[in-house]
């Protein structure tokens, strides 16, 4: 199969190989040129690349290289796979890529991934939107060294009392929780932590707001974790037939089914 010449922006999912997508692996193991940064790509799913492919590691090149070198292989007629970590839209820094490729003149195309915000979640076994208790899910990262926008300051965040997913914070955690705190959740507030999701030393962490600084030191995770937060979490939240989505309830009608009366 020969691809188009343009560069590929490509998910690679949360690391295990099996979860990019149909479309990004018939991209990965057909391109010209492929280059990947993160140590959260598994080498495994790298390793697929077409035997002829230019495989380079680019943690090495500033940005104007990195385009520079994509814009050549274009130019060259050849196809060039960038793969991101996770989904590329998520704190996957593909604008400024974009930006040097659109100067360029070359084209390009996203190919989404499963982020690892769902892998986390599959891990927990979790549904983070729970009928009649949030139908929200917040994608945030705690400030660090990277500034949050004031407007988008966790602690205002947090006032929906939703699900909150936080990227980028396993070393933020004391801040993150003080943040919550102030937005009035409760110390018992369930938080889970996977760090490294769908990799074979994955590891999970269920706690609560006043443990998880405690439970994340323990656990030595201080990078590649995925913290969720909010009663969505809580492990025992289905049981007893509560929170049941008004999809499958008998006496629901939608465009699929007719429900049946609410006394049958
Ligand atoms: N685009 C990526 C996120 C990149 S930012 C995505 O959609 O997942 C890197 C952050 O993502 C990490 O600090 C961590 O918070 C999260 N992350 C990436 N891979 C992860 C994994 N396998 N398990 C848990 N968290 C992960």
């Amino acid at each position: 199969m020969k691809l188009e010449p343009k560069v590929y922006l490509v998910g690679a999912g949360p690391g295990d190989p099996d979860l990019i997508t149909v479309k990004g692996l018939r991209i990965l193991t057909h391109a010209d040129l492929v280059l990947y940064t993160d140590s959260l790509v598994s080498e495994e799913l790298i390793a697929s690349a077409a035997e002829h492919a230019t495989v380079l590691r680019s943690s090495g090149m500033n940005l104007e290289e990195l385009a520079d070198s994509m814009a050549e292989a274009v130019r060259a007629g050849k196809s060039v796979a960038r793969i991101h970590t996770g989904d590329p839209s998520l704190y996957g820094a593909i604008l400024e890529q974009m930006a040097l490729l659109r100067q360029r003149g070359i084209a390009y195309e996203i190919i989404p991934g499963v982020s690892s915000v769902f892998a986390s979640a599959a891990a927990l076994g979790a549904e983070l939107t729970v009928p009649d208790l949030t139908q929200t899910v917040i994608l945030t990262r705690a400030e660090g060294r990277t500034p949050v926008p004031e407007r988008e300051q966790l602690r205002s965040l947090a006032a929906h009392h939703c699900t909150v997913a936080l990227f980028l914070s396993a070393g933020l955690a004391e801040g993150a929780v003080s943040s919550f705190l102030e937005a009035g959740w409760s110390e018992d507030t369930p938080v889970a932590v996977v760090q490294r999701a769908t990799w074979p030393d994955q590891i999970i962490v269920r706690t609560t707001l006043r443990h998880l600084v405690r439970d994340i030191r323990n656990a030595k995770i201080d990078r590649h974790a995925m913290i969720l937060a909010g009663w969505a979490l809580d492990p025992d939240i289905g049981e007893g037939g509560l929170h049941r989505s008004k999809l499958y309830d008998r006496s629901f009608t939608h465009g699929y089914r007719q429900g049946l009366p609410e006394h049958e």
